[in-house]
């Protein structure tokens, strides 16, 4: 069962979405549910887990609607304020929902660049695992470090590395973060996703070529089996068609086991969301 990671699903507001900007005009319009399973079904994937975009309790709920009337969204990764002293409450009352199957905080726009060690923060991590709920760590290559502080202090929390932290793709200066990768990866309870990689790239002309030395890294840090495919739809198409960035994956896979394949391509996932059981 193939199965895409990481997408989003948005009704599109100028106020919301400042982060799409001109360069980005492609993004400015509704991405729902029909849009992405005719994705999905073009790709002969099954099913996805559709992840928090705006930081607000009413965007997690909306994505929980998402999921129930749709069978093939088998999870949803939402946001809570992890800050806040009610922090408990909400997730008592989100986590009713079984498609909710993880937690996730924009931390690379926080402007405190070792935001994710700040006590109020950390006091929300730790409330994750008694609701049976993952972590989803999206910051970029200069967090890497901070990163692997944080995710000491948390052996039993299960965390899903956004994006390979948005490597250095464009100047290919690959050794500080295959470094703070590499340190990253020596905890067994982080899982990666390979997913928002051709947005780190030249957008218009970016070649397999220029990523492969990426996922190297990634499949020699963390192995065959803690690592996802995931698109990034619909943010992916500044840079690609959904299905483009599954054949770079595809092709670069038959040098895997067919076991280590599948894992890649939606075992892992199941496995580490437990989607079986949703
Ligand atoms: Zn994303």
């Amino acid at each position: 069962m193939h199965i895409d990671a990481h997408q989003h699903f948005w009704i599109y507001s100028p106020g919301e979405y400042e982060w799409i900007d001109d360069s980005m005009a492609a993004l400015r319009r509704d991405f729902l549910p029909h849009d992405l399973k005719l994705e999905l079904e073009s790709s002969g994937f099954y099913g996805s887990v559709a992840v928090q975009a705006r930081q607000t309790l009413e965007e997690t709920r909306w994505l929980l609607e998402l999921a129930d009337s749709s069978p093939w969204i088998l999870g949803v990764v939402g946001w809570v304020d992890l800050r806040s002293p009610d922090v408990r409450s909400h997730l008592k009352v989100l986590a009713q929902n079984p498609k909710l199957v993880g937690i996730r905080h924009i931390v690379q726009s926080e402007p405190d660049d070792r935001f994710l060690l700040q006590p109020d923060f950390l006091r929300g991590i730790s409330a994750l695992e008694e609701f049976d709920l993952a972590y989803d760590i999206l910051i970029y290559t200069k967090h890497l470090t901070v990163a692997a502080e944080f995710v000491q202090r948390f052996p039993r929390q299960r965390f899903v590395l956004d994006h390979l932290a948005k490597p250095p793709i464009k100047s290919g200066a690959i050794d500080l973060w295959a470094q703070g990768i590499r340190r990253l990866a020596e905890f067994p309870n982080l899982f990666c996703k390979l997913s928002g990689l051709v947005t780190e790239a030249d957008w218009l002309h970016w070649e397999p070529e220029q990523i492969i030395p990426f996922l190297d890294i990634a499949f020699e840090a963390f192995g065959p089996d803690r690592l996802m495919v995931g698109s990034d739809w619909p943010v992916c198409l500044v840079a690609t068609s959904y299905a483009r960035w599954f054949e770079v994956v595809k092709n670069y896979l038959p040098g895997q086991q067919s076991e280590c394949r599948e894992g890649v391509l939606g075992g892992n996932a199941q496995r580490f969301w437990r989607l079986n059981a949703r």
